[in-house]
């Protein structure tokens, strides 16, 4: 298996179109042309993680936070940043980052914290608007339906629980050929006219291209009519947070207790409420969901737990959401472990671990007197 191959595989579970664009996920150091050795899953990449890697055989670290976010200028190890990569690059091992991406795709980091905190029926809590696109491409009869399932097959036509979505209107296309053209129907200088079918598709965009592409493949055109337009419809399948229900209602207190102990909390804040008041629907957002305070609220959750909540965030929140933070990195671990059970799962001829390293950078004091 090559590194580009696991590459791949990933991106196409979590494309990085989906990223925001502060980020930088994706490949950060690495042949793409290595074979992989082995996958070693972690929070946050730094060198202890990449001198794990090298004693349990792995040359790929797979973090969910980027290790370098801005540019480098320089490598000459006069921070942590510099020295991680310098001896990524010396001893050959690949960094990936799977980061923002990740935190917005159906299954994805919040998806995580929530089947782990026990939640059914899971949807995203905050779908996205910007990423769906209405693609028109122009066919003869005879050709409408490879043409349409090429595109399903790229993607193209795929919302919710629903896929092979599409709509066809029949019409004529007309086209002179110029001198230069070679037409599949008609002659250059005719003007020839077409019983084509209009077929229209709702497309992600990060599938834009790969879908072009394989309609392009198949279809019988020298030259494809299309059009890309970009909707604002929200997307069922992508964006920050999830909102589910707990099999039966719990007490506040019950509630934050199988917290802690899920995700292996020294200390969990929450906003002041009845510890024995009852809760069932549960918005989570793994990471900083600070800014989405307003989205659980209007979910209608009974509660809302994230990480890096701030104090005056806990006073008077929207809609009488209790707000419970159960620390940034407590909250993206069970994804940490999900990731690297996919990746075992689907890949049996190298290994996966997760990080042992406890580069957590905050702890937690218990002060007893
Ligand atoms: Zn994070």
């Amino acid at each position: 298996m090559k590194l580009n191959d696991f590459v791949r595989w990933l991106e196409a579970r979590a494309p990085l179109e989906l990223q925001e664009s502060w980020d930088n996920c994706g490949l950060l150091v690495g042949d793409r042309d290595a074979e992989v050795t082995g996958v070693l899953c972690c929070l946050d990449a730094d060198e202890g993680v990449i001198r794990e890697a090298m004693e349990r055989g792995c040359n790929v670290v797979l973090s969910h936070h980027p290790l370098v976010f801005k540019g480098l200028k320089r490598l000459t190890g006069a921070n942590a940043v510099e020295r991680s990569v310098a001896l990524a690059v010396k001893q050959g091992i690949a960094l990936y980052a799977g980061h923002t991406n990740w935190d917005q795709i159906h299954g994805g980091v919040s998806f995580s914290l929530g089947t782990r905190l026990g939640l059914q029926n899971m949807k995203v809590l905050v779908p996205r608007t910007d990423s769906l696109l209405n693609y028109v491409v122009y066919v003869p009869l005879a050709q409408a339906a490879e043409v349409a399932d090429a595109a399903f097959a790229a993607g193209a036509g795929r919302v919710g629980s629903y896929d092979e979505c599409h709509f066809a209107t029949a019409g004529t296309g007309t086209f002179r050929p110029l001198d230069g053209a070679q037409p599949a129907l008609g002659a250059v200088g005719f003007r020839s006219d077409v019983a084509e079918q209009r077929l229209e598709f709702v497309v992600p965009a990060g599938v834009q291209s790969a879908v072009h592409q394989a309609v392009c493949a198949v279809h019988p055109y020298e030259v494809v009519a299309h059009s890309w337009i970009p909707l604002r419809n929200s997307w069922p399948d992508a964006g920050y947070g999830a909102v589910g229900v707990l099999p039966k209602p719990v007490s506040l207190g019950d509630f934050l207790a199988s917290c802690a102990e899920e995700l292996g909390c020294e200390a969990i804040k929450y906003a002041t409420a009845d510890l024995a008041k009852t809760v069932q629907r549960i918005a989570v957002c793994g990471g900083s969901g600070a800014d989405f305070v307003g989205a659980a609220a209007a979910s209608k959750a009974d509660v809302y737990v994230t990480g890096d909540l701030k104090y005056h965030g806990f006073q008077d929140p929207p809609g009488g959401v209790v707000l419970v933070d159960v620390g940034h990195g407590e909250s993206e671990w069970p994804f940490v472990r999900d990731w690297a059970e996919a990746i075992r799962s689907e890949f049996l001829t190298f290994a996966v671990l997760i990080s042992e390293s406890d580069n957590r950078p905050v702890r937690t004091y218990h002060h007893h007197g």
